[in-house]
């Protein structure tokens, strides 16, 4: 049994808080903090009455995550605020000596760059205070990583190529909304793209390179070529690996409007000046934009996130898809969330579960796929997401 501080009130804090209750035999105490208390209140409405508490907490200071931590006495933190908050959180954490999770990695809000770094730096600090950091623990990064571990264990002796595909085949309605964080949605997509050949990262235009994919109970998808975080740890842990990509796919009317937007300015991340004010471009879109929280309810379609990976088992060669399939309505109905908070909250709530349990726990900071996958994929079927192997 633990206490469970989760600490972000958005789409995916509503998840996790959903299916933390859901798990009340392993989480008996649920603590969800975030910067506006409203949002915590309106999630512990849908709820029933004493299932979760809620507190106020700016998780960009550290001394008040502590006071926070220490207050509730938690034994894990779930991180679902923004990778803006990842190294405050993780920082708490080590003083408090209280197990870490998240499901995003550490961005800088000046910088349109993610990566590992200053997280993997804190691995001693994880060590010295005999804590756990799973990085990364929602569908990608996270089940997807997963997946891969998966392959490695069950299907191949090497594997050669890895193909991350995400397809959302959601409709919402509108002309123009992103399904997460607007501001974190729009600088992944509108970045350079970047995948990994022979050792070596090779950088592409915005959605310069695209394939169609037929993605089981959807049907073909154009797939666009982007960065994606979790392809720098998998290409370090997975053996014989000679080329890793992530597809992503959006539909004509996305991109039109992204384009525009971009051409005009409005991703922006630095101040413009504007009647006296310094407004930066893509917090004001932010504001203009529907709440991605909102999209639940409109949302219909299905999602389809898998794993192409190619490789040799026994001297054969082999070809495989593992992948997952969510139907927006019905997350909608379970947790009053679409299918993107749905399959990043699960995920995250299926992580901390095993690390309370103690069947992933080890001092320091680690990745997914650093760990048995097998617990993880057996959860996945029993928590909603469940998941299935073709061969190709
Ligand atoms: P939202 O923007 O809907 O929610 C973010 C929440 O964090 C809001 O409640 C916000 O508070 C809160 N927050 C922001 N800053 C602070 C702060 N300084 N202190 C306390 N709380 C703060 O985002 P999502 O729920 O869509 O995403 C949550 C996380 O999940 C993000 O890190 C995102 O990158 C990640 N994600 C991961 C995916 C995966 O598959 N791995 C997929 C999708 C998302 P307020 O209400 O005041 O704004």
């Amino acid at each position: 049994m633990a206490t469970v501080l989760i600490i972000g009130a958005g789409g995916v804090g509503r998840v996790v808080a959903h299916k933390c209750v859901q798990n009340a035999h392993v989480f008996d105490r649920i603590v969800l903090a975030s910067r506006t208390i409203t949002r915590c209140a309106e999630i512990q409405k849908e709820l029933p009455s004493g299932a979760i508490e809620i507190a106020k907490v700016d998780a960009d200071v550290v001394s008040e995550i502590v006071k926070l931590i220490r207050e509730v006495e938690a034994d894990i933190v779930i991180n679902v605020a923004l990778p803006y908050q990842d190294l405050t959180i993780m920082d708490a954490c080590v003083k408090t000596k209280v197990h870490y999770l998240d499901t995003a990695n550490y961005e800088h809000p000046d910088l349109a760059k993610f990566e590992y770094k200053e997280q993997w730096a804190r691995d001693n600090a994880f060590k010295n205070a005999g804590i756990m950091g799973l990085l990364g623990s929602g569908f990608d990064p996270g089940a997807t990583n997963v997946f891969c571990a998966y392959a490695q264990k069950h299907y191949f002796d090497e594997i050669h190529t890895i193909d991350i595909l995400d397809c959302n085949a959601g409709d919402h309605g509108y002309a123009f909304a992103t399904n997460f964080n607007p501001e974190i949605n729009l600088r992944e997509v509108s970045a350079n793209g970047r995948y990994w050949e022979n050792g070596e990262w090779i950088e592409t235009k915005p959605l310069e390179i695209h394939m169609p994919w037929e993605y089981p109970e959807v049907g073909i998808k154009e797939s666009y070529l982007i960065y994606h975080e979790e392809m720098e740890s998998l290409v370090k842990h997975i053996k014989g690996l000679k080329r890793m990509r992530f597809f992503m796919t959006f539909g004509q009317s996305y991109i039109m409007h992204m384009t525009a937007l971009q051409n005009v300015g409005m991703l922006g991340i630095e101040p413009v000046e504007h009647n006296g004010c310094k407004i930066i471009p893509i917090e004001f879109l932010k504001t203009l934009l529907p709440d991605p929280a909102s999209l639940g309810p409109r949302t219909k379609g299905k999602t389809n996130i898998g794993i192409l990976a190619e490789g040799i088992k026994d001297g054969q060669p082999r070809k495989i898809y593992i992948y997952q399939v969510s139907d927006h309505e019905a997350c909608y109905a379970e947790v009053k969330s679409q299918a993107v908070s749905y399959t990043t909250g699960v995920p995250a709530v299926i992580g901390a579960k095993l690390m309370v349990e103690g069947k992933w726990m080890q001092a320091g900071v680690w990745n997914m796929e650093q760990f048995d996958p097998d617990p993880f994929m057996d959860e996945l079927n029993t928590q909603g997401l469940p998941w299935k192997v073709i061969e190709l």
